[in-house]
């Protein structure tokens, strides 16, 4: 099983730690103030206190052996970038490293991270897209400028076959998957398809795209009653 390492128990740091052990994995969690470990210990066995900078220390703790690591430090740029690149020389074989701005991102990719998040950042696009849509029900940002959607379908394109939609003709969008109302998944939809009434969307697109169809299907005065 994957062994993953969290370094830094902030609220970020604690609810990744949380999450992992309730998913059954096995995590190793770190922090240098005694009040955080002393808060993770409550749910987690294998916390301790120690300096994630220092090279001996991560060796003691067996970080080596470790499948993933979270570097979850936000305030200190220096403690988050001198921990990551330990991990990284320790042999660590996949990086996720937290950043509070552009430069910081610049920096972690130079360092060869393998997954940059920016927690806040990525929490306000998602809250702002769903509190502005009563049809959204998940946003996730996949790369730069492309997001995946998932939407209630709109009334307005029940009984039409994705073909006389034209999504990916028109927003350059394609919906990927329909969940129906019993819960069946269609993963590969075809042309002929047809959207119903409960139906659930998984859409891929730019962001622009995505935006342009939300507008024309999602936000009409029929949607908002
Ligand atoms: P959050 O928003 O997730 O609460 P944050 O962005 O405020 O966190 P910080 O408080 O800077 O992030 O760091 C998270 C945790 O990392 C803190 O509990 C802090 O004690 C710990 N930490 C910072 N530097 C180090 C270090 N060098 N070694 C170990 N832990 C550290």
């Amino acid at each position: 099983m994957k062994q993953f390492i969290v370094v830094g128990l902030g609220r970020f740091g604690l609810s990744v730690t949380k999450t992992l052990l309730s998913m059954g994995y096995e995590v190793l969690a770190i922090d240098k103030d005694p009040k955080k470990v002393q808060e993770c210990a409550s749910f987690a066995t294998d916390v301790y206190r120690a300096e994630a900078t220092d090279e001996k220390t991560l060796l003691e703790l067996g970080v080596h052996n470790m499948d993933h690591a979270i570097v979850a430090i936000g305030d200190d740029l220096q403690a988050n970038i001198l921990a990551t690149i330990q991990l990284k020389n320790l042999g660590v074989k996949t990086i996720t490293a937290k950043a509070v701005s552009d430069l910081h991102h610049k920096v972690l990719e130079k360092l060869g991270v393998d997954h940059i998040i920016h927690p806040e950042r990525d929490t306000g696009v998602r809250v702002a897209h769903q509190i502005t849509s009563q049809h959204l029900i998940e946003f996730l940002e996949v790369a730069p400028e492309y997001s995946l959607v998932e939407i209630y379908a709109p009334p307005s394109m029940c009984g039409k076959s994705l073909k006389q939609l034209k999504m990916r003709a028109s927003y350059g969008c394609n919906i990927i998957a329909i969940r129906t109302k019993d819960n069946q998944m269609n993963i590969s939809p075809t042309a002929d398809d047809q959207i119903s009434h409960g139906d659930i969307l998984v859409i891929i697109g730019s962001n622009k795209g995505i935006a342009h169809l939300e507008k024309r299907y999602v936000r009409t005065k029929e949607m908002l009653k």
